[in-house]
């Protein structure tokens, strides 16, 4: 319908930035537009809006721009993904590899739970490592979540074990 095309055509390409050889898509040129910046959300939202999506995660820095306004229309909660350090509570991290070196991403404890159904938002794939990295350690919360009730079902069966026992011998 025209909107991807429009929207394309306010990203504003900066050759040479950060260094020489990349060519940076500069999405602060879309946010000027506020048609633009309505339609990029319309997008996801009407793509997302009956999938189920009851997280939606973004990625410091940009995926906290896209990232709320999708998740106050598809009706879900907001949960940030940031900067080592930046988080007050407990995290988990994932490191990941750039094309020079690591980097590293947080997400709080207890932020996701092993039922949600996760949208993770940036604004840009390159290499994929960071929206990887994002997506494994939703997983993981989700598995620790499960790893705790399925180590209280384990404990509850061993006491309950040792009290048969214990009546058994008695
Ligand atoms: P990847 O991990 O896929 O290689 O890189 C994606 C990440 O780097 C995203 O978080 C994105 O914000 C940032 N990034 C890389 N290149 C660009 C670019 O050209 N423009 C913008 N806006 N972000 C970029």
């Amino acid at each position: 319908d025209g909107r991807v095309e429009r929207i394309t055509s306010t990203i504003r390409v900066i050759p040479d930035f950060p260094k020489p050889g990349i060519l940076f898509q500069d999405i602060t040129t879309l946010l000027l537009d506020p048609q633009a910046f309505r339609d990029t959300t319309d997008l996801f939202v009407e793509r997302y809006k009956d999938k189920g999506i009851t997280v939606v995660a973004g990625v410091e820095a940009r995926g906290f721009i896209f990232g709320p306004p999708i998740a106050l229309a598809i009706g879900a909660k907001f949960v940030p993904i940031r900067k080592p350090k930046k988080l007050p509570g407990e995290v988990i991290s994932e490191e990941y590899s750039l094309e020079y070196g690591t980097d590293k991403i947080e997400m709080h404890v207890g932020a996701v739970q092993p039922n949600d159904r996760a949208l993770i938002v940036d604004d840009l794939i390159a290499t994929g490592g960071t929206l990887c990295a994002a997506a494994k350690l939703i997983g993981e919360l989700m598995c620790i979540k499960f790893l705790e009730i399925m180590e209280y079902i384990i404990f509850c069966v061993r006491i309950l074990l040792i009290i048969a026992c214990s009546i058994f011998l008695a």
